[in-house]
């Protein structure tokens, strides 16, 4: 792929025309203006990249975009490659994910240029009011290039290299391709400010070193239902979607199932091997737990070692089904860790107790759910571990 990208590129720079004094005095606003966002946002850039967990959306694009509209081939990808290497520095990342994402963006930035240039553009000074719509029109679908590139080529090498894509993973949330839309219109504002006014650039460094905070602050809305350790939900984001599901499902009269997880002589693996690897066998745990369950299923870390998840319109048989199912998983798992001496070991042949309580037979409340399944858990532990127990007895 990245071989065709050079191929296109070399294409692209062929067939386009060389950069005018104008284009250098742009392609230098450009650039100063990307760099202030860059360095300006660094820190926070960092600890925003640490927490991302699926697609990361980059609020470069407001210094690339306008780029793609208004300079030739060379200098849009020149200016790519500018933004790439100080963000390397910035957030160091292994030598071929550089390469990669440099080079997707690039193809995205040539590809959406080449088409707007297709397009045939006009020059902005002379525009008309019908005549500026149709300019906007074509802003539109070159910016709908540029966005659907990276989605196709980001998410299709996704799709291909994990183990199991989901869509939010792949495309990343709504919340993520809300933000580059915005990120990408703000672009355009640049572009129409860069030809009309250029000193009015500098407004633009101001607002996105200001919209890289908000975009942070989204994220930490969604660390505060995070478990971190695990990427699982913790108990708090656990809780909330639990009562939406189950709320859903007794107005429907539904029923679903509860699972509580707890894994058995956890404490052993602490002792024999250290915490680190208990904490590599929570996070393993929680990956299968992830990949065992469906999407509608919520999945959620209630401490220590401890584990809920949540099966909505499942009725006895499905969460039995369901409970074995994590129970031989996680039994199966080879977890690579290290020892107490920093040695590489394996740990194998970890069992679960599952406790199982399904509505409404057993409890109409989430804390009545929660309380049944715990003692059914219990009860597991008592006869031996390794098992699945329902908290029905013979009352029921
Ligand atoms: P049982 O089969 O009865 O469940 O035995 P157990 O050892 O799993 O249960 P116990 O409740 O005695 O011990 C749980 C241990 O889990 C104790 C605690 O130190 C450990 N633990 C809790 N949270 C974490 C964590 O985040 N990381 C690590 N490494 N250990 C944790
Ligand atoms: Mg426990
Ligand atoms: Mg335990």
């Amino acid at each position: 792929m990245e071989l065709v990208a050079l191929g296109g590129f070399g294409f692209a720079f062929a067939n386009s025309p060389a950069p005018t004094g104008t284009d250098w005095v742009r392609f230098a606003i450009l650039a100063a203006g990307a760099t202030v966002h860059i360095q300006l946002t660094r820190r926070q850039e960092e600890r925003r990249r640490n927490r991302t967990r699926t697609v990361l959306i980059d609020l470069i694009a407001v210094w690339v975009f306008p780029a793609v509209l208004v300079l030739p081939a060379t200098l849009v990808v020149a200016l790519v490659v500018l933004t790439r290497i100080q963000r390397w520095f910035t957030a160091r990342r292994p030598a071929h994910n550089f390469v990669f994402s440099a080079i997707s963006h690039s193809l995205a930035a040539a590809l959406a240029h080449l088409t707007y240039v297709a397009l045939g553009p006009s020059d902005w000074h002379t525009l008309t009011g019908l005549g500026s719509l149709r300019e906007f029109a074509l802003v539109l679908v070159t910016a709908a290039v540029y966005e659907g590139v990276q989605v196709l080529y980001v998410g299709g090498i996704l799709t291909l290299t994990s183990p199991n894509p989901t869509p939010r993973t792949v495309l990343g949330s709504k919340a993520d391709n809300l933000l580059e839309a915005i990120t990408t219109g703000l672009g355009a504002m640049t572009a129409v400010l860069l030809v009309t006014m250029p000193p009015t650039v500098a407004i633009m460094a101001v607002v996105t070193v200001v919209f890289n905070r908000l975009a942070e602050l989204d994220q930490l809305q969604d660390d505060v239902v995070t478990d971190s350790k695990t990427g699982l939900l913790n108990m708090r984001g656990w809780s909330e979607s639990a009562e939406r599901a189950l709320s859903r499902v007794s107005r429907a009269d539904g029923t679903l199932s509860m699972l509580m997880i707890d894994l058995d002589h956890f404490k052993w693996i602490n002792d024999t091997f250290g915490h680190p690897a208990g904490d590599d066998v929570l996070i393993a745990v929680a990956k299968a737990l992830g990949e065992v369950t469906r999407p509608a299923d919520i999945v959620g870390r209630f401490g220590g070692e401890e584990f809920l998840v949540l099966l909505p319109d499942a009725d006895t048989a499905a969460a039995e089904v369901a409970a074995e199912r994590v129970r031989r998983t996680i039994s199966a798992l080879r977890i690579e860790t290290t020892d107490k001496r920093g040695e590489r070991t394996e740990i194998t042949d970890r069992t679960t107790s599952i406790g199982v309580a399904v509505y409404p037979v057993d409890a109409s409340t989430l804390d009545g759910l929660m309380q049944a399944a715990d003692a059914a858990v219990y009860e597991a532990k008592e006869n031996g571990r390794n098992q699945v127990r329902f908290a029905r007895n013979d009352r029921h």
